[in-house]
């Protein structure tokens, strides 16, 4: 009895203030959740709360939150719109972050680099709005619709040549060091091989690899855009032959994800990553953004 009796004491409410950094403007409103693990990256936490959006930082207060473990996901709800209805990360327009400033990069962020502890006493958290746009659409357009998705597989597609690994099976570290073929950049030797691989499986379309730009892999030699249509990059969603053709393709990745040493693929709304399996991918734009008219592949 007295040992109940003292959990009751230890588990009072305490607030919990969240000053949430990284506010663009004073437009619309910055809301947050607390999660516990259980609804992590969801659209309803339990503990939610909106208030009007302060440039630089905005603080909210949960007046009282039971000890336990908790992540924070704070958006800014620019336009003011409520959009968050729609789930949360649905619609990635606006800066968004978590505790503990957990990365998010290339996929939502794990539980384990966002949670904190809620004690019974006031504590402050801060939550970081995400400044690259880019970052964010590919991060929450994996998540999308939440659910997994139908996915492109096959038990057809053709086997690769594995690339080579060192001889404890790892991955050797490569850069950018070998002519790209596709433009007057560089690739990756392992991109390379994935490439000469799909051309030698039959996919014969139009690809393009190095660009410049400021984020994702192409920059770093170690991605490749491959066309659907069999005219080069059209900016329409493929149709017919176009998309069978994009489809064998990237079923063709994920069979050989292993042999090629694939880290994602995307097409057709969909985001294929070794951890995850194929989910939805909506941000939002034309066939280029959405890729539809192309299977972008990214490399370890
Ligand atoms: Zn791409």
């Amino acid at each position: 009895m007295s040992l109940v009796a003292a959990a009751l004491i230890l588990a009072a409410n305490a607030p919990l203030t969240v000053e949430v950094a990284g506010v663009k403007n004073a437009r619309g409103k910055v809301r947050i959740d607390v999660c516990p693990q259980a609804k992590f990256l969801d659209d309803g936490c339990p503990w939610h709360l909106s208030v009007p959006a302060k440039a630089g930082t905005t603080t909210l207060e949960i007046p009282d939150l039971p000890p336990g473990d908790y992540a924070i996901q704070a958006f800014h709800d620019a336009n003011g719109n409520d959009e968050m209805d729609r789930g949360l990360f649905g619609i990635p327009k606006e800066g968004f972050g978590f505790s503990r400033d957990a990365k998010i990069v290339f996929s939502p962020p794990k539980w384990k680099d966002a949670f904190f502890t809620h004690h019974a006493e006031q504590q402050k958290q801060v939550a970081a709005l995400t400044k690259k746009k880019k970052e964010a659409e590919l991060a929450l357009g994996s998540i999308g619709g939440g659910g997994a998705a139908g996915g492109f597989v096959s038990v057809n597609s053709p086997l690769a040549q594995p690339a080579p690994r060192n001889s404890d099976g790892s991955w050797p570290k490569e850069s950018c060091t070998v002519d790209d073929p596709t433009t007057t950049g560089c690739i990756t030797p392992r991109t390379l091989h994935a490439m000469q691989q799909a051309k030698a499986a039959g996919f014969k379309h139009y690809v393009a690899c190095f660009r410049h730009q400021d984020s994702g892999e192409h920059p770093k030699g170690r991605a490749c855009d491959f066309a659907a249509h069999s005219s080069g990059f059209l900016n329409e969603a493929a149709t017919g032959a176009d998309k069978t053709y994009g489809n064998n393709l990237a079923a063709y990745f994920i069979k050989n994800a292993d042999r090629l040493g694939v880290m994602y693929v995307i097409w057709y709304r969909q985001i294929w990553m070794p951890g995850t399996g194929w989910k939805a991918y909506s941000p939002q734009g034309g066939p280029s953004v959405v890729h539809t008219n192309h299977v972008h592949l990214s490399m370890l």
